[in-house]
Order: structure tokens, then C-alpha cells, then sequence
């Protein structure tokens, strides 16, 4: 199956697609946690796209489209992939129609997290990410048994640069503005789910299952 996850930031985008993508045996590709990466390593994409990051924007369509390009033609994905954080633009969401299209293939279905901004705020605030294995924890709602340890792999967390008030609130408007009208475009090719993304991980990842059931997946 071919899946792209959308929903603001903190919606738990990346927390329910290491499940949904376990479900479906297909890898996670998320652009965030490719930038990061890229960041750290101190590449020039890295370089440029911290520029973007650090401020709560997004970066540029072009950069983020070559590199999905680069990802997708990786064989890994040739069978199917969940995307997590693209596209984010409808110039993204062009784009990626015809880079499938070319490869004679097309998107199979785009599930909507919904949540309301203020149940994002309290998520991203306290939101901490595993230096070691990635995994995402929450210091209320999915805290470790001992603080800033990962209880899955025993290396240090972090907080997010971008997850400080005044970005979360820039991070917010670039999502109403830019990311929220992907919800029309893919409407109107019958390719959207929305689901309700409130409540434990473990209920979401329940229904975000049964949706992918009644799509085949
Ligand atoms: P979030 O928790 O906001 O969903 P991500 O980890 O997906 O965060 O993204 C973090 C940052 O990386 C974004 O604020 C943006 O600067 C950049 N980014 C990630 N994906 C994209 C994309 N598809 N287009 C442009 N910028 C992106
Ligand atoms: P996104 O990738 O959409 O930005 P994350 O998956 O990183 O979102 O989740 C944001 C924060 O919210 C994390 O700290 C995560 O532990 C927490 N979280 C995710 N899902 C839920 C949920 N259903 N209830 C409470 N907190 C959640």
C-alpha cells in the first residue's frame, strides 16, 4: 500500500506510523526525521534546511521534493511506502502524483489525523525523542520510567529545537496556511480518510487500522 499520513504537527503522525507501517509491511519515510538527520551529519542539505526548521517553516518545495524523489526511487519502496510529513504543500502533492505516475503507479490512500490545536500544543510541549532509536515519548502522556532515558533502548532524549512556543505557534500557521488545503485536494480524488486522533496511542492506532482494513490494506 501506498499511504501518506497528514495532520499538523503533534498530531502523532510519527508515533502511529511506526505502527501502521509494521502493519503493513512497508518502510516509514518521513521527511522531518530526514532533515534531522541530515542536520546532524552537518550536510549542505542539513545546513540549509535547519535555516527553515529552527524558524517553524517549512522548507522549500524544491529541496524537499528532490529528496523524496531520491527516496522513493530506493528499492526498498518500490512495493509500497507510508509517507509521514509529505507533502506538505499542494506544489508537493503535484509533484509526488506525477513522480508515482511516471513510475506507473499512484497514491492508494491519505489518512487525516484530526486534533485541535490546543490538544497539539500540550503534545509538542512536551514532547522528547530517543537520540539512540528515534522512538517518540511524551513526559505526561508516554513518559519513561526514569527521566530523559529511553525505556526501549537506554540512550538519552531529547527536546526538539522547533518544539519551543513561539515556533509551535509559527509551525501552526505554516500547517492552516499551506499543508491543511492537501484535505480538498485529495477529497477530491477519493483518496482521504479522516480519523479521530484523540484519546490513548493505542485506541488511534486502532482505528487508524480498521480505516486501512476497509481501504484492503
Ligand atoms: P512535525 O512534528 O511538525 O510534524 P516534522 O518532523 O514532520 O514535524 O518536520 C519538522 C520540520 O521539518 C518542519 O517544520 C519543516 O521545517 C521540515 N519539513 C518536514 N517535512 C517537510 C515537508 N514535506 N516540506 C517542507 N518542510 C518539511
Ligand atoms: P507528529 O509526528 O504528528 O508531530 P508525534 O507522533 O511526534 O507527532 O507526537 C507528538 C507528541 O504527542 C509526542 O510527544 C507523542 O508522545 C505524543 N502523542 C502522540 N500520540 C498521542 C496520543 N494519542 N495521546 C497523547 N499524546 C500523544
Amino acid at each position: 500500500m501506498r499511504l501518506v499520513l497528514v495532520g499538523p504537527p503533534g498530531a502523532g503522525k510519527g508515533t502511529q506510523a511506526e505502527f501502521i507501517a509494521a502493519h503493513l509491511a512497508v518502510p516509514k519515510i518521513s521527511t522531518g526525521d530526514i532533515f534531522r538527520a541530515n542536520v546532524s551529519q552537518g550536510t549542505p542539505l542539513g545546513v540549509e534546511a535547519r535555516r527553515y526548521m529552527d524558524a517553524g517553516q517549512l522548507v522549500p518545495d524544491e529541496v524537499t521534493i528532490n529528496m523524496v524523489r531520491e527516496r522513493l526511487a530506493e528499492p526498498d519502496a518500490s512495493d509500497g511506502f507510508l509517507l509521514d510529513g509529505f507533502p506538505r504543500t499542494v506544489p508537493q502533492a503535484n509533484a509526488l502524483d506525477k513522480l508515482l505516475a511516471d513510475l506507473g503507479t499512484a497514491l492508494d490512500l491519505v489518512m487525516e489525523l484530526v486534533v485541535d490545536d490546543d490538544e497539539v500544543i500540550r503534545r509538542l510541549s512536551g514532547r522528547r525523542t530517543c537520540r539512540g532509536c528515534g522512538k517518540i515519548w511524551h513526559v505526561e502522556f508516554d513518559p519513561t520510567s526514569r527521566d530523559g532515558v529511553c525505556d526501549r533502548c537506554g540512550a538519552q532524549l531529547f527536546q526538539r529545537d522547533d518544539d519551543k512556543a513561539e515556533t509551535i505557534a509559527r509551525r501552526l500557521e505554516e500547517y492552516a496556511e499551506k499543508t491543511a488545503p492537501l484535505v480538498d485536494y485529495y477529497g477530491a480524488q477519493n483518496k482521504l480518510v479522516g480519523i479521530d486522533a484523540t484519546g490513548p496511542v493505542e485506541d488511534v492506532t486502532v482505528r487508524a487500522i480498521d480505516a486501512l482494513r476497509s481501504y484492503g490494506g
